[in-house]
């Protein structure tokens, strides 16, 4: 057991202050930080309990969006009547992850900060591992790669990020709010996750010592259409093995404006510019579909055992595009 100090500010000042420090780490439910300390992946000097802090809300913001904080559990979240009729994809999103046990203590902002389940970034009796040991090396690429990315991989690391909740919060254009030693700032959920490259063991844009106070959800013309579907192995507590989020705007029998994001096929929550490209001003019909699936997928490469989800990300895709269009005219 590595020994660690504890502290749980209740103001941001203090947070930052501590959790600016060397090896120093935020915790809020504790579902990803506890576990990983646990089994030896993570090892901070200081863990900073955030719960103290005031954002714990879901608000409503200007122009019809929502403002969510970032301790918001994922099931509150999941529950509020906003979501589930402005953010659907959200909201079923939220649905699909984990159990409700976990749901109860995973946070906003740590569901975003969430780190990989990698089986081999896990186990630290496996040495080659890049994110967890940098320039040791990758076990999963000639190893059981059957949950691994198909998509944003590089020669160092190809696990893929296990969040639901960010799937959908990028098919909404959310925008993060970070509090920081710089001061406040904002950025599109977009730029929050980083491809691996030749770093894996750099995960988001965020700088030591950044703290997400809170998720901004916009009114925008696709939100309130939007949906999300998940092939997993298990109808529950499964990670996806691809998972689409869609936010569409309809007119006249035709798509107007599109978010199509996919999860559980890519290193980081990946949108398609390619499968919106496909859909912009495309009548609603099976070829239509078919040809976002197709674009949605270019460029993937598959390893030994996860070829199989180019495919099944196609085929998902094709199903959420259906239901949330109720189907080709
Ligand atoms: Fe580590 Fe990434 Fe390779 Fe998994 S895929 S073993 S996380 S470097």
């Amino acid at each position: 057991m590595q020994p660690f100090t504890w502290d749980k500010p209740t103001d941001e000042a203090r947070a930052l202050a501590g959790g600016g420090g060397a090896n120093a780490q935020y915790i809020a439910g504790g579902t990803t930080l506890v576990d990983l300390m646990r089994i030896g992946v993570m090892a901070p000097a200081a863990v900073v309990d955030i719960t103290g802090l005031p954002y714990a809300q879901v608000e409503d913001a200007p122009g019809g969006g929502l403002k969510v904080g970032a301790l918001v559990p994922n099931s509150d979240l999941a529950e509020h009547a906003g979501v589930a009729t402005r953010f659907p994809v959200l909201r079923e999103a939220l649905l699909s992850g984990a159990s409700p046990q976990l749901r109860n203590l995973a946070t906003t902002g740590g569901n975003l900060m969430q780190r990989t389940r990698c089986p081999y970034f896990r186990d630290p009796a496996v040495t080659a591992c890049n994110k967890r040991k940098p320039g040791s090396g990758c076990a999963a690429m000639e190893g059981y790669n059957r949950s691994h990315a198909v998509l944003g991989g590089s020669a160092q690391c190809i696990a893929t990020h296990p969040s639901d909740m960010a799937v959908a919060m990028l098919a909404l254009d959310a925008i993060v709010h970070v509090v920081g030693p710089g001061g406040a700032r904002t950025l599109p959920v977009a730029t929050l996750h980083t491809l691996p490259g030749e770093h894996p063991e750099i995960e988001s844009t965020l700088a030591r010592g950044d703290l997400i106070t809170h998720v901004e959800l916009p009114a925008t013309p696709f939100a309130a259409k939007s949906h999300y579907v998940k092939a997993r192995d298990r109808a529950s507590y499964a990670f996806a093995l691809a998972s689409a989020g869609v936010a569409v705007e309809l007119a006249g029998g035709a798509f107007g404006q599109t978010r199509v994001v996919l999860g559980g096929v890519g290193t980081k929550p990946w949108r398609s510019l390619e499968a919106e490209a496909a859909l912009a001003g495309q009548p609603i019909s099976t070829a239509t579909f078919a040809k976002a699936a197709e674009a949605a997928l270019t460029g993937a490469v598959g390893k030994q055992f996860n070829t199989f989800k180019i495919e099944l990300a196609k085929r998902t895709l094709v199903r959420a595009l259906e239901e949330v269009t109720g189907g080709a005219k």
